[in-house]
C-alpha cells in the first residue's frame, strides 16, 4: 500500500466524522487549478486551448486558501496546466501544508528539478509530487508529443526522491500501448523509488449512440487493468484505493461520486466535476446545494458519463465504500494484505498482448478514427 498510515487516518476520521453529522455530500480532494497555462502541448489536452486572455490568468495564494477552507477537504490535488509556471506556486503550496492539507502537486516534472534546486518547497509528508508519466519511455513521449520529456520526467524524480520528498506517478492509460511495456514500466518506476503509483483510463466524451457501444467500451477498460494489474509483483505499491483498482479489473461496481472532487479554477467552482463544464458559481455551498447532481452519473443515463470510469468520479465512490461498510472495510484490508489478484485468464491474455504488434497508441474511450476529444481530459 503506497499511502502513509498518518495520511490514511486523516481520510478516515474525516469521512467518519461526515458521516456521523449525517452529510450526504462531502468532498475528499479539492482540484485547485490554479493555472492553466503549460510547458508541453498533448494531443487531446483539455486545459491549453482555452484562448490566450484566459491562459494568461492566475489564481492568487489568497483565492486558493479560500477555495482550500470553504471546501474543507482534506487533502488538495493541484494540477492544471502546469503548476510550477505558477510564480507563486511556492507561497501556495507552503501555505496549504501550513494548513495540514495533504497536497497532491501533479506536475510533468519539466520544471520540478530547477525548482528543487532554488528551494522552492521543504519536505513534509503533507507535500507529494505527482509526476505525469504515461507509460514506458516510449508511450510518454508519445503521449506528451515530445520527446526526452521521460528522461526529464524520470531525472526529476530520482533527485526529488533524493532530497526526501514524496513522489507518485500519475498515469493515464492508453489504449493499443501494451499491458505488458506498463507493467515493465510500473516496476521502472518502482525502482526510482516513488511511494506510490495511480492510473486512470482517460475520460472522453462519448461518440457512441447506444448503451451497447458504451459497455462494450467499459468492457475492454475492465480487460486492459484485468492484464496490467492482475498477477501483481511484489514489489509495486500503488497510491489508490484498493477497491477502485478492483473498480477498474472489473471486480466490483460503482456509480460516481462527482461532488467527491469538487474543481476550482479561476472560472471559480466548476459543475459538476473535474471533467464536465456545467457552469460555474462562486461558492462551494452553492455548488454543492445548486448543482442538479441526479443529472450526471452512468444511473442519471446521461451520454457524457456512460462510458466514465475516471479516478475524479469513482475514487471517492471506493473511498465512501471502504469507510462506510463492514464489508467494505474488510475487502480494503484483504486486498492490503492479500491483494496480489491472481489470475490464469488474464496471464495468458497478456502473453497474447506482448506478441501483438500495438499502436497507435489512442487514448481509452477514443477510437483510431475518433475526432479529437471534444471535452477536457485529466491534465498533468
Ligand atoms: S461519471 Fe465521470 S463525467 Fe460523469 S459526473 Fe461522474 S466523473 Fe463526471
Ligand atoms: S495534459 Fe497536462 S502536461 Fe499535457 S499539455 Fe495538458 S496540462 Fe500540460
Amino acid at each position: 500500500m503506497g499511502i502513509p498510515i498518518s495520511q490514511m487516518w486523516t481520510v478516515a476520521t474525516y469521512v467518519l466524522g461526515q458521516k456521523l453529522r449525517g452529510r450526504k455530500r462531502y468532498p475528499l480532494v479539492l482540484m485547485l487549478e490554479p493555472l492553466f497555462r503549460c510547458n508541453l502541448a498533448c494531443a487531446g489536452c483539455g486545459k491549453i486551448q482555452y484562448p490566450a486572455h484566459v491562459l494568461k490568468q492566475e489564481l492568487t495564494p489568497e483565492q486558493c486558501f479560500t477555495a482550500v477552507e470553504e471546501c474543507g477537504a482534506p487533502m488538495v490535488s493541484i494540477p492544471g496546466g502546469e503548476p510550477l509556471m505558477h510564480p507563486r506556486i511556492g507561497e501556495i503550496v507552503n501555505g496549504l501544508v501550513a494548513r495540514r492539507k495533504y497536497v497532491y502537486l501533479c506536475t510533468n516534472a519539466i520544471l520540478l528539478r530547477q525548482k528543487l534546486e532554488e528551494g522552492l518547497f521543504t519536505p513534509s509528508r503533507y507535500l507529494t509530487f505527482s509526476v505525469h508519466m504515461d507509460g514506458d519511455e516510449q508511450q510518454h513521449d508519445f503521449a506528451v508529443c515530445r520527446e526526452g520529456v521521460y528522461q526529464v520526467a524520470s531525472e526529476a524524480i530520482r533527485e526529488a526522491v533524493g532530497r526526501g520528498f514524496r513522489v507518485t506517478t500519475n498515469t493515464t492509460l492508453f489504449d493499443a500501448g501494451g499491458a505488458t511495456a506498463l507493467r515493465a514500466f510500473f516496476d521502472e518506476m518502482m525502482k526510482l523509488g516513488v511511494e506510490g503509483m495511480m492510473v486512470s483510463p482517460g475520460y472522453a466524451y462519448p461518440k457512441a449512440p447506444d448503451q451497447a457501444s458504451f459497455f462494450r467500451e467499459r468492457l475492454k477498460t475492465n480487460r486492459l487493468f484485468q492484464m496490467i494489474l492482475s498477477n501483481r509483483r511484489r514489489g509495486w505499491r500503488f497510491n489508490q484505493s484498493p477497491l477502485y483498482l478492483e473498480f477498474l479489473m472489473g471486480l466490483r461496481d460503482y456509480e460516481c461520486t462527482p461532488w467527491g472532487n469538487p474543481t476550482y479554477n479561476v472560472f471559480g467552482w466548476q459543475k459538476p466535476c473535474y471533467l464536465l463544464q456545467d457552469g460555474y458559481v462562486d461558492t462551494f455551498t452553492e455548488l454543492i446545494e445548486a448543482t442538479q447532481w441526479d443529472r450526471f452519473g452512468r444511473a442519471s443515463g446521461n451520454p457524457a458519463c456512460q462510458q466514465c470510469m475516471v479516478h475524479c468520479g469513482y475514487e471517492p465512490s471506493a473511498v465512501n465504500h471502504t469507510f462506510g461498510s463492514p464489508g467494505g472495510m474488510l475487502a480494503t484490508i484483504r486486498s492490503i494484505l492479500f491483494g496480489r489478484y491472481r489470475d490464469p485468464n488474464a496471464a495468458e491474455q497478456l502473453t497474447d498482448d506482448a506478441q501483438q504488434p500495438h499502436g497507435p497508441m489512442v487514448q481509452l474511450g477514443l477510437t483510431v478514427e475518433g475526432q479529437p476529444i471534444d471535452s477536457p481530459t485529466e491534465a498533468a
